[in-house]
């Protein structure tokens, strides 16, 4: 029996996009031609240009053949002190294929929420204008993986945020998936940009499995086909009855996760595969590359159910 993580069957074409932008049509340094086309020269495939609370489809710089996903990002503000928000990507269709928001349409911060589970109405004004909630950021926003929990039906939250990463030292996101996975939850990862200027953008990307359409990268996104990546290439996650196997460019360290487990590293130098035996009835399992660099690659998880656990009969 092989089991592949959906990124890693079927045989669309792989695309390397970004989810998380900004540009002076909200905070970024820079216009929105100039940033698609720095992303096009750095050989990305699509991009979503979510200035905060200001809706875009459009494409500045068509010439390039860059693929403009659309989308904004939107937010609510949780008591303080310090930052306690919740940030949400809406990244939509379009529009003729059931995109509810329109070009430069524009949304308010939601203010005053006592707690996180109170932001379950913009998430489903998202989804209710056809588009996929991305849950971002929670170190940066102050969140808890409860308040990550609370709102559910998010399918996708990030994992790596370059511009918290670069700005605040913040790079522990992936620490609050794996609570949110171990809960039983069915959680997407990836790593994004969320780039203010030139110098934050083409660090942290996802490498999604899609025809060339927003479309189509939407679905991939809600099905995991797809992984997210600084660097490192991933080339193929499954499970061999009892078997993990990750095949990847040349690595330093691999690491698998599935909770509380921490003791799974393969040490290179150039190693390019890792395999382990998942510890019983855990709920996932999921793969870390780091190359020499110290730059990451995350597979997204294989979830184990039972079904899985009663076919692999082992001690
Ligand atoms: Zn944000
Ligand atoms: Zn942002």
């Amino acid at each position: 029996m092989i089991l592949h993580q959906a990124a890693f069957e079927g045989g669309k074409p792989w695309l390397k996009g970004n989810l998380h932008t900004h540009t002076t049509r909200s905070d970024g340094a820079s216009t929105p031609e100039t940033v698609i086309r720095q992303y096009a020269q750095m050989g990305f495939d699509f991009l979503a240009l979510t200035d905060h609370r200001l809706y875009n489809y459009r494409n500045y710089a068509p010439d390039t053949g860059m693929m403009i996903l659309p989308g904004t990002e939107l937010d609510a503000d949780l008591p303080g002190p310090g930052c306690h928000v919740i940030h949400l990507l809406s990244l939509g269709p379009e529009e003729e294929k059931g995109n509810g928001f329109r070009q430069d349409q524009r949304f308010e911060t939601v203010k005053n929420l006592k707690e996180a589970a109170e932001a379950a109405p913009m998430r489903d004004m998202i989804a209710g204008a056809g588009n996929l909630p991305v849950f971002c950021h929670p170190e940066w926003s102050g969140n808890t993986a409860q308040e990550v929990m609370a709102l559910a039906d998010i399918p996708v939250m990030e994992i790596w945020n370059t511009g918290c990463v670069l700005e605040n030292g913040l790079d522990d996101h992936a620490a609050y998936w794996d609570e949110v996975l171990a809960s039983g939850r069915k959680v997407y990862g990836a790593a994004t940009d969320d780039g203010h200027r030139l110098c934050q953008n083409g660090l942290g990307y996802v490498m999604v499995r899609a025809e060339r359409n927003p479309s189509s990268v939407l679905q991939a996104l809600r099905s995991g086909a797809f992984y997210s990546s600084c660097g490192p290439l991933i080339h193929d996650f499954y499970l061999e009855d009892d078997k993990a196997v990750v095949l990847c460019s040349p690595a330093e360290v691999i690491r698998f996760r599935h909770f509380r487990v921490p003791y799974t590293d393969q040490r290179g130098p150039g190693i390019t595969g890792h395999q382990t035996v998942p510890v019983r009835n855990t709920n996932y399992i999921r793969a870390e590359v780091i190359d020499a660099q110290g730059k990451t690659a995350w597979t997204n998880p294989i979830f184990l159910d039972e079904e899985y656990w009663a076919a692999v009969r082992r001690p």
